[in-house]
């Protein structure tokens, strides 16, 4: 069965700092403080669904283990009880780096939590510092050894693109990650809202975003880079909402962001084939690829196949499901 989150925004509450990119109501729409009866509600409404998934309950949006603790205990209480009776796989949060030690660990595993994603954002300190993370790279490595420790499946959050970054740094990231083992990764591409430390320095030419075009070129290497070490990237790319369209500055976002980044990747293979073949212009080129990618080779718009007919080839498609995801064959 297919997994799904049964997702409840936490936002904001009990963050003791404020990232320069940060304006979380605009991220997530939320400025309600769920409670016991919300968390009722959100399973309530997944299981009326007829779709059927293998449930987790997930606490995102804010710094889950650094909220005042008889609350965050409220929460996990109203959780645990739909994995006592199976209705849900487990409970899934999102923190900081900082948030994690030895007591609160005990208590996330006493509720049933079976996964903890934290927002490392970069593993440059100097990256952390300028933008106001108010925690070292030394702190995710120190938590996430903590979360495996415990048994606990462990997601690492980066962003790209961010105040003080470059590539080159965004790549040691990635690099620095993959170290950790992560069981998975998201990915977000800085996006700058207004009200916030990044959309200051934007506006008075100190930060500048970067552009779409070079966000893809980025982000495909490092999603390249995760799956060659195994690691799922399940998600690259903030959900859409509309109140993140009206606090955006610049405009860098695109809501399918990890399809352009697969297509980049699938049209990179092909030219690298290209190049390293023997291939004769104005031929039509069999190219074989996994079922599941065959839209992704394509590309948006036809945007990979209108790129390779003016590189001058015609192609066929075929599947293949032998090949691995981002994998080509081509004839
Ligand atoms: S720690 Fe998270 S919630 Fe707090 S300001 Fe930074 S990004 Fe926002």
């Amino acid at each position: 069965m297919k997994h799904g989150n049964i997702s409840i925004f936490v936002p904001h509450n009990g963050c003791p700092h404020q990232c320069s990119f940060c304006n979380q109501r605009s991220i997530t729409g939320v400025v309600h403080q769920p409670d016991e009866e919300d968390v009722d509600k959100a399973v309530e409404q997944a299981l009326s669904s007829r779709k059927k998934y293998d449930y987790e309950i997930a606490f995102f949006g804010g710094s889950f283990t650094a909220i005042e603790r008889d609350y965050m205990i409220s929460l996990l209480q109203a959780a645990y009880k739909y994995v006592e009776n199976k209705t849900v796989r487990g409970i899934r949060i999102s923190t900081r780096p900082d948030a994690i030690d030895d007591e609160v660990m005990s208590v996330l595993k006493r509720y049933g939590v079976d996964a903890v994603e934290l927002g490392a954002q970069s593993m440059c300190d100097d990256v952390l510092l300028m933008n106001q993370r108010g925690h070292t790279a030394e702190d995710v490595r120190t938590a996430s050894s903590l979360i495996k420790k415990y048994g606990i499946s462990l997601g690492l959050q980066m962003m790209t693109g961010l105040f003080g970054s470059s590539e080159e740094k965004d790549i040691l990231t990635a690099k620095k990650i993959i170290e950790l083992k992560p069981d998975t990764v998201r990915i977000y591409p800085t996006v700058t809202l207004g009200k916030t430390m990044l959309g200051e320095l934007y506006e008075n030419g100190r930060y500048k975003p970067q552009e779409l075009s070079e966000s893809v070129n980025l982000c495909a290497l490092l999603l390249k880079m995760f799956s060659e070490n195994n690691i799922e990237v399940i998600r690259l790319g903030l959900h859409y909402s509309e109140e993140l369209e009206k606090s955006m500055l610049f405009n860098n976002y695109h809501p399918a962001f990890k399809e352009l980044c697969e297509s980049r990747i699938m049209l990179d293979e092909f030219v690298k084939i290209i190049s390293e073949g023997n291939f004769q212009k104005g031929s039509l080129l069999k190219v074989s690829v996994n079922p599941s990618s065959v839209s992704k080779f394509v590309g948006q718009k036809k945007s990979n196949i209108i790129k390779i007919k003016e590189m001058g080839f015609d192609v066929k498609i075929v599947q293949d499901r032998n090949l691995s995801a981002y994998e080509l064959s081509v004839v």
